[in-house]
């Protein structure tokens, strides 16, 4: 499958257009998440892209953060419903990879109250980083707390919604990308999906995570609580 993300000034059009560049690492579904008016919204379709494409037609929506993926499933039918993004309160994510150790993990999950749509390996992934949220922890926190729980192998793109939102890249094992453009920056599963205004191409490390907003892009440290480094800081979609 491939995943992309942006930071823009109208993200849906370079995700739309990444996705149709990705579209030759799996295409049984595709969906979307974007951040419109403080809420995440989020479209899917199985089939082809351009079933998405027509779903988003009537009414694109508009949003400056916005992930999206191409699905090759491994675990679960390929269907709407197991259709990327997943989504848990004020977090949505796309996967390309396998979580090897979902089942307990999902366990877990259910005894704590959550209940799954999907019958994914992937949706743990927003769950947990939902429930860390819930235990006053930062989103990096939530985020780091999730992937070290993890086995197997994930490039994952994670938007939330917050008092200020932001879309998280991490990868173990799968092809990621980072890139800033003009007043934009993306995350991608190949560079190939990318528009040719990035100047910029950056490949992360495994278990490094990249936060991207509409102001910068940082490397947060990989070890809860340690100094943030910058890769741009003077990047705005604004
Ligand atoms: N394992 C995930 C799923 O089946 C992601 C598959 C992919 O990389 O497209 O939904």
């Amino acid at each position: 499958c491939g995943i992309i993300g942006a930071v823009a000034k109208s993200a849906i059009e370079p995700v739309i257009e990444g996705l149709a560049r990705l579209e030759y690492r799996g295409y049984d579904s595709s969906g979307i998440s974007i951040l419109s008016n403080n809420q995440i919204q989020t479209f899917k379709a199985q089939g082809k892209l351009n079933n998405l494409k027509q779903r988003l037609s009537l009414q694109p929506p508009m949003g400056d953060c916005c992930i999206g993926h191409t699905r090759w499933a491994t675990h679960g039918r390929a269907n709407v419903t197991n259709a990327h993004p997943h989504q848990c309160g004020q977090v949505s994510v796309v996967h390309n990879g396998i979580i090897e150790n979902y089942l307990p993990l999902k366990q877990q999950l259910l005894q704590w109250g959550h209940h799954f749509n999907s019958s994914t390996d992937s949706e743990v992934v927003p769950h947990l980083i939902n429930h860390y949220l819930g235990q006053q922890m930062s989103q990096e926190e939530a985020i780091e707390k999730t992937i070290a729980q993890l086995k197997g192998s994930y490039a994952l793109g994670v938007l939330i919604n917050g008092s200020s939102s932001n879309i998280y890249a991490i990868k173990q094992d799968s092809p990621l990308v980072i890139a800033v453009g003009h007043n934009s920056a993306y995350i991608a599963s190949d560079a190939m999906a990318l528009s040719t205004d990035c100047s910029k191409i950056y490949y992360p490390k495994d278990k490094e995570l990249i936060k991207l907003n509409t102001h910068e892009i940082k490397r947060c440290s990989s070890s809860v609580g340690q100094k943030i480094h910058y890769i741009s800081n003077n990047h705005s979609a604004k």
